[in-house]
C-alpha cells in the first residue's frame, strides 16, 4: 500500500496520536502519499454541538500544523490536507464558506447520518425500511453530484436488514453514480480491522460488477493503523475474493477551493 487518504487526528475527539506519529508510521510502512482527512467542522444552528468532529475554530490549527509538516517532510512523503465530511443539505453552504479560506486539497464523503445529525438518524442504525435505504443512497448520490468530493468512504455503512433485492438495487445506484461521476468508492479498512458489519460483501459484489473505481482507505484513528500490514493483507484478500481490482494509484484530487 503506497497511498492512503483516510487519516484522522485528535481533533475529532475519538482519535489518538500526533500528526508526526502518523507520518512517521506511514513512511516506515512505505506510504508515499498520506492524506489527512479528519472529521470536518460543521456549523449548526443553535446550541447543538457535534461530539465527533473538530470544532470550527480548530480548522486553522489543523491546516497550519499539517502544512508545516508537509513542508518539513516534503522530500520523504507527499502529505495532503483533506477533510472527511457528510453531505448535510441544510448546512452545506455554511460548511463550504467555513473551509473556503483554507487551501484544502480534497474532501471525502463519509455520510454518517441520514438527513443530518440533528434531525436525522445514525447511518449504521439497522433498518428494514426500504424508504430509509433509498433516502440514504439518494443523499449520498446528491453529495457526489456536488462535484466537491474526491471519493466516498464506506459507501456500505448503512445497515439494511430488509429485502436483499432492494439492497442490491440501491447499491447499484451508488455504484453507477460512482462510475459516471468518476468518484472512487472506498473499502474501509477500519471496518475490517474491527470486524464491523462493513465492508459488506453484498455491496461489494454489486460494486465489482459495476465498473466503478474501488480504493482502500485506512480510516486510521491511531498511528499504528496506517497501512498496518495484516490489515492491508486482509483488505486485499477481501477484494480478491469478490473479484475486485483495487485502484492503488494516487487519486487526482478535487480541490474544493477551486470549485466553490
Ligand atoms: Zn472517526
Ligand atoms: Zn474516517
Amino acid at each position: 500500500m503506497t497511498v492512503n487518504y483516510h487519516t484522522h487526528t485528535v481533533r475529532c475527539r475519538h482519535a489518538s496520536g500526533t500528526e508526526r506519529e502518523y507520518i512517521e508510521t506511514a513512511i516506515s510502512r512505505g506510504i508515499t502519499t498520506l492524506g489527512f482527512s479528519d472529521h470536518s467542522p460543521y456549523i449548526f444552528d443553535g446550541v447543538y454541538y457535534s461530539s465527533f468532529r473538530m470544532r470550527p475554530e480548530e480548522l486553522k490549527d489543523y491546516y497550519e500544523t499539517l502544512a508545516a509538516l508537509r513542508d518539513e517532510y516534503n522530500d520523504r512523503i507527499d502529505i495532503k490536507i483533506g477533510l472527511e465530511a457528510e453531505y448535510y443539505p441544510n448546512y452545506f453552504e455554511e460548511f463550504l464558506k467555513l473551509i473556503k479560506p483554507f487551501d484544502i486539497d480534497y474532501l471525502i464523503l463519509g455520510q454518517h447520518f441520514l438527513e443530518n445529525e440533528i434531525e436525522g438518524e445514525y447511518s449504521s442504525k439497522p433498518t428494514s425500511d426500504p424508504d430509509r435505504m433509498t433516502a440514504y443512497i439518494s443523499q449520498v448520490i446528491k453529495g457526489m453530484e456536488t462535484g466537491l468530493f474526491t471519493y466516498v468512504a464506506h459507501p456500505d455503512v448503512i445497515t439494511f436488514t430488509g429485502d436483499l433485492a432492494i439492497y442490491r438495487h440501491e447499491a447499484a445506484r451508488i455504484c453507477s453514480a460512482a462510475r459516471e461521476l468518476d468518484i472512487p468508492l472506498e473499502i474501509n479498512m477500519l471496518g475490517l480491522r474491527d470486524s464491523r458489519f462493513y465492508p459488506y460483501k453484498e455491496f461489494w459484489r454489486v460494486a465489482a460488477q459495476s465498473g466503478c473505481r474501488i480504493v482502500m482507505g485506512c480510516d486510521a484513528h491511531e498511528p499504528a493503523s496506517v497501512a498496518e500490514p495484516e490489515n492491508v493483507r486482509q483488505t486485499r484478500a477481501f477484494a480478491k475474493e469478490l473479484g475486485i481490482t483495487l485502484d492503488e494509484d494516487p487519486i487526482v484530487l478535487r480541490k474544493p477551493g477551486n470549485l466553490i
